[in-house]
């Protein structure tokens, strides 16, 4: 695909040779994302950093990312503070927004609502996850680590299996992932969840169709053998109540005591984050922290590189990255 000037808002919009670009523009950011290196190409840049449901990394990312390329970031978080509030349409607001930045990144409670923004956008938009429908940043820096860490195992993308536990149902990251994963061969996808919360029948089919394995099931003990497990939380935000939520919280936990039964001994642990640590749900426990195997804090880390890619890819920078940059005037711990 031509990335320059191209909103991202679905996994389905690329092919593999795209996200082998992605991945190889995202190695090429790590000396700016580790601040051994500053680069200004984007100085004068704006982006608009629009959520409207709570984020933490993501939002965060996208913002540290654009910084870290030199540009500058305005944010709107929360319905409350936008006009959106007084009955502004997403096609108003889309209007008017894109004549005051660059590029713009949103979340919305609503599936479908980053790509009808974008409709209306005059500069690209990146979908930051739109309800359960899709987080197609999200699934790219999953890949991005699935692939770094099954790497420094010795193993190859191809023939990978995969467990995904939770919510499988709502849960937008595991959606993209499942389309992001068909670009692979003969991929093996262990599906665990509540059977009122599987993941949906036409995501499973897409990945038969491309004749990779999958196993659907309510056990995790005896289907976490894999190289990866990807653990998710109870999207607690799409359900009628709490006490609906509340029904499945704390059915699928991971702790060192299961993992060192019924994992192998690489596997690679991973969760979009937020993890829910309440006592009630605690579905990756503390006492993994540990583990070299827990990948959680890797996979954030890995955001800002892949975000940093998009970014210099849509906003066609990607060689004055290097150009424009300088050494670091400040101390930085190792
Ligand atoms: N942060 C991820 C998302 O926004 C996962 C989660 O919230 O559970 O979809």
């Amino acid at each position: 695909m031509d990335f320059k000037g191209s909103h991202i808002l679905s996994i389905e919009q690329f092919e593999r040779a795209d996200i082998e670009r992605i991945f190889e523009v995202a190695d090429r950011m790590e000396p700016y994302a580790l601040r051994k290196r500053i680069t200004r190409v984007l100085d004068g840049a704006i982006l608009g950093n629009m959520f409207f449901e709570p984020s933490t990394r993501t939002r965060v990312s996208f913002g540290s990312a654009f910084n870290l390329l030199g540009g500058a970031v305005r944010e709107t978080t929360g319905f409350e503070s936008s006009a959106i509030a007084k009955g502004e349409s997403l096609y108003d607001t889309a209007r008017v927004l894109s004549g005051y930045s660059d590029v713009i990144c949103m979340r919305h409670p609503q599936a479908g609502s980053v790509a009808e923004f974008a409709a209306a956008s005059r500069v690209p938009v990146m979908n930051g996850g739109d309800g359960p429908n899709e987080h197609p940043t999200q699934a790219l820096l999953d890949l991005y680590t699935i692939r770094k860490e099954v790497a420094s195992k010795g193993r190859s993308m191809d023939e990978l299996r995969i467990a995904m536990i939770g919510d499988l149902k709502y849960g937008r990251t595991v959606h993209s992932l499942c389309k992001l994963l068909k670009v692979y061969n003969n991929v093996t996808v262990t599906l665990i969840s509540p059977r009122e919360l599987q993941m949906p029948e036409e995501l499973v089919e897409g990945l038969r169709e491309v004749g990779h394995q999958v196993v659907v099931t309510d056990q995790l003990e005896g289907s976490i053998n894999s190289d990866i497990v990807y653990s998710t939380r109870i999207q607690e935000e799409r359900f009628g109540s709490k006490e609906e939520a509340d029904l499945y919280r704390g059915k699928f936990r991971l702790n060192q005591q299961i993992y060192t039964k019924y994992c192998e001994p690489n596997t690679v642990i991973m969760h979009p984050l937020p993890r829910d640590s309440r006592a009630e749900a605690n579905e990756l426990d503390n006492d993994l922290n540990e583990n070299p195997n827990l990948a959680i804090f890797r996979q954030a880390d890995n955001g800002v590189l892949v975000r940093m890619a998009l970014f210099a890819l849509v906003l066609d920078v990607v060689d004055g990255v290097d150009k424009y940059s300088s050494d670091v005037n400040w101390y930085r711990p190792e």
